[in-house]
């Protein structure tokens, strides 16, 4: 709300009735704290990413120059279609959404060791049962693995030479990292992991948006099995 455009993609039709008309991106400009006239902002209540207001929003005959489409976004050879500009975009997200969900899945591993030495069950700390023990390294293992492909992904980023699959790749494994350490972290607290005093429930909330949006992990998939096989032509 508090933004001064909107970044809207939409079809081009060019009144023949063809719904297949190019993808382009036009900003819509706005006063912050208001919307444009012609749009209706919803908020939308989510169950984490509080950090961040999400909107459903409606455009009705909303009206822009012909200066509002974004021509940098233009993709020479696509024929037209924005979405090669915004495919980009979504690959640096990816490598940045990794990044997200190594963060959460470490602070898990954190604040669990913390607890497992603090709790006492059975007259001894947490931290003296093996089975938790061994749980916490595969879980601390396992970020540090993810930590290290997000790293070597992001310097190629950095350099200039990030390939899609590897973008693809570092998301699907991180994030699906995160929810299942963040999930036995909520675990090792016990009922207390279950409420809203540990901070781990928030970890758990956040880390599963990040294998739904930047693409879900199945459009990962589809990425990295296209790439892996070929594109099935039905
Ligand atoms: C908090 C939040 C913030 C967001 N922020 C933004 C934003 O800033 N900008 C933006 O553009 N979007 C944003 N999104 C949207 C987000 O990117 C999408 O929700 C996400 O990409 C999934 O698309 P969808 O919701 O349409 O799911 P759908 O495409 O309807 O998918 C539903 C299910 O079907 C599966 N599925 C779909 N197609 C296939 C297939 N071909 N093969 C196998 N399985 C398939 C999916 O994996 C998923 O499990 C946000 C979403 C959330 C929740």
């Amino acid at each position: 709300m508090g933004a001064h455009f909107i970044v809207v993609m939409c079809r081009l039709v060019d009144g023949s009735g063809s719904e297949r008309g190019p993808i382009r991106t036009v900003l819509v400009e706005k006063e912050p704290g208001t919307v444009p006239v012609g749009v209706t902002a919803t908020p939308i209540d989510k169950i984490g990413y509080h950090g961040m207001t999400t909107y459903d929003l409606h455009l009705q005959d909303v009206r822009v120059p012909s200066s509002a489409v974004i021509e940098a976004f233009a993709a020479p050879g696509a024929g037209g279609h924005d979405f090669a500009a915004v495919e980009r975009g979504l690959n640096i997200a990816r490598v940045q959404t990794a990044a997200r969900a190594v963060g959460l899945a470490r602070a898990a591993v954190e604040d669990t060791a913390a607890y497992l030495l603090h709790r006492e069950q059975f007259g001894q700390p947490l931290a003296s049962f093996q089975a938790v023990r061994f749980q916490l390294a595969q879980m601390a293992a396992r970020v540090r693995q993810a930590r290290s492909f997000y790293l070597d992904v992001a310097a190629s980023m950095d350099a200039g030479d990030l390939s899609p699959v590897d973008a693809a790749m570092v998301k699907l494994t991180a994030t699906e990292m995160a929810v299942d350490v963040t999930g036995q972290a909520l675990h090792l607290h016990g009922g207390n992991g279950y409420t809203t005093e540990h901070s781990v429930e928030r970890y758990w909330r956040d880390a599963r948006l990040t294998t739904i949006f930047e693409g879900t992990s199945e459009i990962q998939r589809l990425i990295i099995s296209d790439r892996l096989l070929g594109k099935v032509r039905p």
